[in-house]
């Protein structure tokens, strides 16, 4: 199991943050249900760059500084959804 939602950098500590579920039903061990339920991602042409502006809109929307925002969601250009991917970066 990932500590974080490889698509969205989320902890799953984070409260409310649920696994999502793969085809099967079993719960995903990569994927919070925000970004991938049923065995997709619910969002499949979402871009990194994307996801890294709506995490850190969401940082901002709790009082987080934009800069401390931004140094939070450096992380997902690393996980496991963006890594080696040829995902434009606009
Ligand atoms: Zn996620």
């Amino acid at each position: 199991m990932s500590l974080l939602c490889q698509s969205c950098g989320m902890p799953f500590s984070r409260s409310g943050l649920a696994h999502g579920h793969e085809s099967d039903g079993s719960p995903s061990a990569d994927y919070c249900a925000l970004c991938y339920d049923g065995g997709v991602f619910l969002q499949p042409a979402m871009k990194r760059t994307s996801m890294q502006h709506l995490v850190m809109h969401s940082f901002e929307r709790e009082g987080w500084p934009n800069a401390a925002a931004w140094a939070a969601t450096r992380h997902i250009a690393f996980l496991k959804r963006w890594r080696g991917t040829k995902t434009p970066q606009t």
